[in-house]
């Protein structure tokens, strides 16, 4: 029996629908195992934009802070397109995850046996990885500008990596995959970047802790092509903010939809930030046609993760897994002679599996 205070940003596009299913879940699961989940709802990226013309509010930014973990929907939208950089949704997102101190965010792509016949690669078999991306440091966080070049204007964005960076984040790689099948593949570039040669020094260096985890080297592109060629070979797959941010959704689209991946950016304490990898899909936002199981399974995540409730988490990974198993498909997911269900029914089938 516990207590504990979530903030959540439903943001933008298709963001509310999914967090609220999300919500639904973690209420249900208070009820059946007895635990209190308080929720303090946080306004961020282009709906605090609309509001009080600004991305992320101090206000907002604090009720994060404050709480025990953070559950997210999606910011951004075309609307906001044109805005200046500081004022664009994503800044919120990343301004979140700097403040708290995210450095590690874990984006576990697994293939249900469900899916094998949604899944877009032939013969798909044994996918469970799980990329391990840092988070705040990199080139989403280095200089950046606009400046007059031989060419004309140029923007420009620094790519950084202090060795401290690194390492925390390789640690992390280590520790995880002792605790599944013992690999990790470092993803970099070191043919080409210095970034990249002093991140495969310190992974290198790092591993020496680690003997009984199996570290292999890949680079960027070749990591694309071995993705789609035989994504079963991976485990777990540590990497930089940039690549890892293309990396995941590549990985997505190995195990059928993005609209089913969940993820946790997190620290060494056990407050976190939960969020599906996908974004705020604008297309089909207010539609009811969004896949609610990234959502769904973050919140898992957190039950893990921040709570220490693994046996809740389980109930709520099986509970998914059955409804796919029982043919619930969502519209990104649909197979002939499956009926297509909206966000809200998806979520329905989830909690009578609970
Ligand atoms: P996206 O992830 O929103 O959508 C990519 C594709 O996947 C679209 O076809 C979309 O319809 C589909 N999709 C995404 N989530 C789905 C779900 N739950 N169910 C079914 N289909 C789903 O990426 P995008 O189109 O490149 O970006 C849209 C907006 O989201 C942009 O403003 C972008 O900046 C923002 N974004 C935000 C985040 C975030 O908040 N973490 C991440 C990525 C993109």
């Amino acid at each position: 029996m516990g207590t504990f205070n979530i903030t959540v940003i439903p943001g933008d596009g298709i963001g509310p629908e999914v967090t609220s299913s999300a919500v639904r879940v973690l209420e249900e699961v208070g009820a059946k195992f007895g635990h209190k989940f308080n929720f303090e709802y946080s306004i961020c990226g282009g709906a605090a934009y609309d509001k009080y013309g600004e991305p992320l509010p101090q206000e907002s930014l604090q009720k994060c802070l404050d709480s025990d973990s953070v559950l997210l929907g999606a910011v951004g939208g075309p609307q906001y397109d044109d805005l200046p950089y500081e004022k664009r949704p994503e800044r919120a997102l990343l301004g979140v995850r700097k403040a708290m101190g995210l450095y590690a965010n874990l984006r576990p792509a697994k293939l249900f046996d469900a899916l094998a016949d949604v899944c877009p690669l032939k013969h798909a078999k044994n996918i469970d990885m799980l990329v391990v991306r840092e988070l705040i440091g990199g080139i989403y966080f280095g200089e950046k500008g606009v400046r007059m070049g031989k060419y004309g204007r140029e923007g420009y964005d620094v790519m950084c990596y202090g060795e401290l960076e690194v390492e925390r984040i390789c640690r992390a790689a280590f520790e995880l995959a002792q605790k599944r099948r013992g690999k990790v593949t470092s993803v970099d570039k070191a043919n080409v970047l210095k970034t990249s040669g002093i991140w495969r020094k310190v992974v290198h260096d790092i591993h020496e802790d680690y003997p009984d985890v199996q570290l292999e080297d890949v680079l960027v592109d070749n990591m694309a092509m071995q993705l789609v060629r035989d994504p079963s070979q991976f485990d777990v797959i540590v990497t930089g903010n940039l690549f890892g941010d293309i990396l995941s959704d590549l990985a997505s689209q190995c195990v059928g939809s993005i609209g089913i991946l969940p993820s946790a950016s997190i620290n060494d304490t056990t407050r976190g930030l939960y969020e599906p990898i996908h974004g705020s899909a604008p297309t089909i936002a207010g539609k009811n046609i969004a896949n609610p199981i990234a959502t769904i399974l973050s919140a898992s995540m957190m039950l893990k993760y921040a709570f220490d409730l693994s046996k809740e988490a389980e109930a709520v990974d099986k509970a998914v897994e059955k409804a796919l198993n029982d043919g619930a498909r969502t519209a990104d997911l649909a197979q002939p002679g499956l009926p297509v269900l909206g966000t809200a029914e998806m979520t329905d089938t989830i909690l009578k599996n609970l």
